[in-house]
């Protein structure tokens, strides 16, 4: 048979370089990631059984078994899954680069561990961790049986297999062991590992342990060796013991196939049962995570629908959390113990992907597919269940303060998703919320506490939108609201704003932007009348200055917000503030048509106590057509663009304008 060359992808070469050359002595993890294959692989031939039965045909009993053979140094490990057509092994096993190939080496080189291999959907070349050749013989119900091999260096080789028994279907995979490597062929070994990380499989795994067993045979004629088991041993009977027939005893080499995997699955069991490390390492085996979860809830719901359900929460987000190609979420539906798919998308809503588990329903149809699923009423109440269920763990994830900044370090980008797609529990998810603001400049503030520092007659929560908590944190929007002691939310992360401007108001507090127009700060009649007055005596100022300015602003007025800086521009109540009109822009790709009305409308509000803004009054006053009320006119504008978070649309004319009032 033609044997064909294929060169490795240039990332996943490079990954084998460095798998094959990193001193790393925690190298049995290899297994783990090779079962891991091994059992989704039997999910997917499981799940394809399920509406056509005759999948399995070929093989029906689905396994993954071990067989160490020590003679040639190899580790076998067989699977009875979907195996790999020809094309399948060309594109899965080398040809097509994933995202978390580089990934994978990226975080390795800042520090990560080999041990996270799985997480980044690049565990099968862990197999060279030990193994000097890998061959990979795969059957697919609709292809031919293959050979693929490698010994890294760059390439591969894809035979038709005519030379190994057929495997009827599935995948056996043979590691010839680095020499170095060779405990991996001890039973024991094999033994530990799988106990340790492999438990949980839903598959039975098998060890084929080899016997020597003694076996008693008729001795009358000479034994005819039996041509199947060619390692029979010969030992003569002890000649002192007398007999009537003759028989001799005979050693013989048996395998037997071991099973190391015999725990119930755990959902099904008492959680009063289980102990954290139980649910330790069956979260590591759902999860391919190397770490243990931060939080877990194991329930079962009972009455008109019946389910059981583990839901995990992990430590960190996974490097790929917002990668839109990738699978949406993390939650394996079984029905009655079965697995039936694990990227069952109507089963959690997307800005929870990050939850890790299983569902177990007792109700659902088996050959349900994913068409009919979608309809499907007891999967919706499931769903509501479930998003109920993730609430009450952040709620408990939140008594404890170290835990839930680790939390909302991780997730809290998936917590303000929710609140803009999730209306049914955006009350309940801005609980989670944590901003930093004027009065919590070091630790962030939930909207809760907030309130709770809020003076008598402050009636809103009030919040400011930028880049950067260094360019917000003095901004000219905050002077009066500090003045009058009014704690300011800083909103610095790009989708404070989308979550914020869904959530509109909190505990019946409305949540109000301090750069926007209409801000009516709680004045008593003093300070009111006090701003009106001033209003009318700086009308003719804001006349001159819009003139100057033209449709640069929308209108000029004397501000209510300010104390220091002599003026800021404020955008429309319903339009983009300065921070959106700046994520906005920046991506580049955006239908331009909703930028020429939503981009903001500005306002320029002058601060009337101000001494720059006096001595301009104090010049239009005596000169309308002053020259140099034009040039402070357009500084002053500019200026206030900056500070107030927009970007200068032509820096050298700023420029230039400020070298010619210098010069
Ligand atoms: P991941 O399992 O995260 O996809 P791997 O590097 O472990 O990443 O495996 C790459 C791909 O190779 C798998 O997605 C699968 O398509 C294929 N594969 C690996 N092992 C097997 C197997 N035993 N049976 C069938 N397909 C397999
Ligand atoms: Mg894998």
């Amino acid at each position: 048979m033609a044997t064909e060359s294929f060169g490795f992808q240039a990332e996943i070469s490079q990954l084998l370089d460095l798998i094959i050359n990193t001193f790393y002595s925690n190298k049995e993890i290899f297994l783990r990631e090779l079962i891991s294959n091994g059992s989704d692989a039997l999910d997917k031939i499981r799940y394809s059984s399920l509406t056509d039965p005759s999948q399995l045909d070929s093989e029906k009993e689905l396994y993954i078994r071990i067989t160490p053979n020590k003679e040639e140094k190899v580790l076998i490990i067989r699977d009875t899954g979907i195996g790999m057509t020809k094309a399948d092994l060309v594109n899965n096993l080398g040809t097509i680069a994933k995202s978390g190939t580089k990934g994978f080496m990226e975080a390795l080189s800042s520090g990560a561990d080999i041990s996270m291999i799985g997480q980044f959907g690049v565990g099968f070349y862990s197999a060279y961790l030990v193994a000097e050749r890998v061959q990979v013989i795969s059957k697919n119900n609709d292809d031919e049986q293959y050979i693929w091999e490698s010994a890294a260096g760059g390439t591969f080789t894809i035979t038709q297999d005519t030379v190994n028994p057929p495997l009827g279907r599935g995948t056996e995979l043979r590691l010839y062991l680095k020499e170095d490597q060779l405990e991996y062929l001890e039973e024991k070994k094999i033994k530990d590992i799988v106990k340790k990380h492999s438990e949980f499989i839903s598959y039975p795994i098998q060890l084929a342990v080899t016997k020597e067993v003694e076996k008693e045979v008729e001795d009358d004629e000479e034994v005819v060796e039996d041509a199947d088991k060619p390692k029979i041993e010969e030992v003569e009977d002890e000649d002192d013991k007398p007999k009537e027939k003759k028989t001799k005893k005979i050693k013989e080499v048996e395998v037997e196939n071991q099973e190391l995997n015999k725990t119930k699955p755990l959902w099904t069991r008492n959680p009063q049962d289980i102990t954290p490390e139980e649910y330790g390492s069956f979260y590591k085996s759902l999860s391919n995570d190397w770490e243990e979860h931060l939080a877990v809830k194991h329930f079962s719901v009972e009455g008109q629908l019946e389910f059981k359900a583990i839901l995990y929460i992990p430590k960190r987000a996974p490097f790929d959390l917002f990668e839109t190609k990738k699978k949406r979420n993390n939650i394996k539906l079984y029905v009655r113990r079965v697995f039936i798919m694990d990227d069952c998308e109507d089963l959690i809503p997307e800005y929870l992907n990050f939850v890790k588990g299983i569902v177990d329903s007792e109700d659902l149809p088996l050959n349900i597919s994913r068409e009919t699923l979608q309809q499907n009423k007891i999967l919706k109440v499931i769903r509501k269940n479930i998003v109920k269920k993730c609430m009450d763990l952040f709620t408990e994830i939140s008594e404890d303060k170290d835990n839930f900044a680790k939390f909302y370090e991780a997730f809290g980008k998936n917590i303000k998703l929710g609140i803009h797609e999730d209306a049914q529990n955006r009350s309940k998810l801005a609980e989670f919320l944590r901003f930093n603001s004027t009065k919590a400049l070091e630790e962030q503030t939930s909207l809760k506490d907030y309130i709770t520092r809020m003076p008598e007659v402050q009636k809103s929560i009030y919040y400011l939108t930028g880049e950067s908590l260094a360019s917000v944190r003095d901004s000219p929007f905050l002077e009066v609201l500090k003045k009058k002691g009014f704690e300011v939310l800083l909103l610095v992360d790009p989708i404070d704003e989308y979550a914020v401007t869904q959530l509109k108001e909190f505990d019946q507090k409305k949540l109000v932007c301090v750069s926007k127009e209409g801000l009516e700060l709680e004045e008593t009649e003093e300070e009111k009348k006090a701003r009106e007055e001033e209003a009318t005596q700086f009308e003719e100022l804001c006349k001159v200055i819009k003139d100057a300015l033209g449709e640069k602003v929308e209108k000029v007025v004397v501000s209510n917000r300010i104390v220091d800086s002599p003026c800021v521009l404020v955008t429309g109540q319903f339009g983009w503030s300065s921070n959106m009109e700046r994520i906005m822009k920046a991506q580049a790709l955006r239908d331009t048509s909703m930028s020429s009305y939503m981009a903001s409308k500005k306002t320029l509000e002058l601060n009337p106590s101000n001494a720059i803004i006096k001595e301009l009054k104090a010049k239009v006053q005596v000169d309308k057509a002053d020259k140099s009320v034009r040039d402070l006119t357009f500084l002053l504008f500019e200026t206030a663009l900056l500070t107030s978070g927009f970007v200068l649309e032509e820096p050298s004319s700023f420029a230039k304008r400020i070298h010619r009032m210098i010069a």
